[in-house]
């Protein structure tokens, strides 16, 4: 594991020291300069609100992509340093101050792009960090419904959870197009994941339910097929499912590497868990084992095709 962290530690030094070098306030920046590279929302839009922005990196990187004498809205719990061209207050996006703040900063205007990055805070156990996240993703989305204009787009962060899926099918009813994609500014061994909504539908009237977590993270399940998005990540669509599954693959589960070698059925577990656990110091310490191997395995459900060919070679020939 030791040099797992180093191999980490030299990711998000590159980063960071790349976020010194250029004046950008956090190396969250790259993500969101990386997510405009491939789907260029920033360019032609001319009212973008940041939701949770502290310390102010995607603030930044929007007043340079857009153009000049844009509106640019952010907002944190934490009060963000000036930037030029930008205006920003200090609130819990959650509230309903939040709201009619925005309200009095937009006025008329709508919104092209409304972004979110938020992250609560977190630090107790994976699933209910996850489950935090997940709700602050859908009060962002609260927000976006309510100041975005009709083809605006909706950036956000989301972790690769139980409640992902959910959140998902909850997007595909709003937007034309939903985009899952990590950029290479978020390490690979964090479960983030940032989905570009494109294409807002506006509908008349927003049916409530897709905005409240009651509804939302209680009858939209995961995909049933697990396997699907083992054999083929990049092919992985999400729907709406009926229920439960027997043990819920999405919860955070361990298995020992002893259990997956010797298992019959190994795909199937490696589908069903989250991470795997070395519990055999000779099978950790063999030269197959490589510090790649054992970063992918601390974080199964992000892995792409080529990260699971590496923890289970005869298993995607
Ligand atoms: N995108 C930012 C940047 O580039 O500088 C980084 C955002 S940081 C990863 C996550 C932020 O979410 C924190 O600054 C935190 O204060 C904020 N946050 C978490 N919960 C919030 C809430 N309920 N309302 C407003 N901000 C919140």
């Amino acid at each position: 594991m030791g040099k797992k962290s180093k191999i980490g530690k030299a990711r998000k030094d590159k980063f960071y020291h790349l976020a010194k070098e250029t004046g950008y306030r956090s190396r969250a920046a790259f993500k969101l300069l990386q997510l405009n590279r491939k789907f260029e929302f920033l360019e032609k839009a001319r009212v973008c609100i940041d939701l949770c922005a502290a310390p102010g990196g995607w603030l930044q990187v929007a007043a340079q992509q857009m153009p000049v004498s844009s509106v640019i809205v952010g907002v944190d719990l934490f009060s963000i340093k000036p930037i030029h061209n930008v205006v920003s207050f200090q609130e819990d996006i959650t509230t309903e101050k939040c709201r009619q703040t925005l309200r009095k900063e937009l006025q008329t205007w709508k919104a092209d792009v409304v972004l979110h990055d938020g992250a609560p805070n977190v630090g107790q156990n994976w699933l209910h960090d996850a489950f935090q996240q997940a709700q602050l993703t859908l009060q962002a989305l609260r927000l976006a419904v309510e100041f975005l204009r009709k083809g605006g787009w909706f950036v956000t962060k989301i972790f690769r959870s139980k409640d992902y899926n959910a959140l998902l099918w909850v997007f595909q009813q709003l937007f034309g197009k939903v985009h899952a994609t990590k950029p290479q500014a978020s390490r690979n061994e964090s479960a983030e994941i940032f989905v570009v909504c494109q294409n807002y539908k506006a509908p008349d009237k927003v049916d409530p339910k897709f905005t409240d977590p009651k509804y939302v993270f209680k009858d939209v399940e995961a995909p049933k097929k697990a396997l699907l998005s083992l054999y083929h990540p990049e092919k992985e669509k999400k729907k709406k499912a009926e229920g439960y599954e027997d043990g819920d693959y999405t919860l955070h589960q361990k298995l020992t590497i002893t259990d997956f070698i010797r298992a019959d059925n190994y795909m199937e577990r490696l589908a069903a868990c989250n991470e795997i656990e070395f519990d055999d110091a000779a099978i950790k310490a063999h030269p197959s084992t490589t510090p790649e191997i054992l970063a992918c395995c601390e974080d199964i459900k992000v892995l792409g095709r080529k990260d699971i060919r590496s923890v289970a070679p005869c298993a995607l020939t």
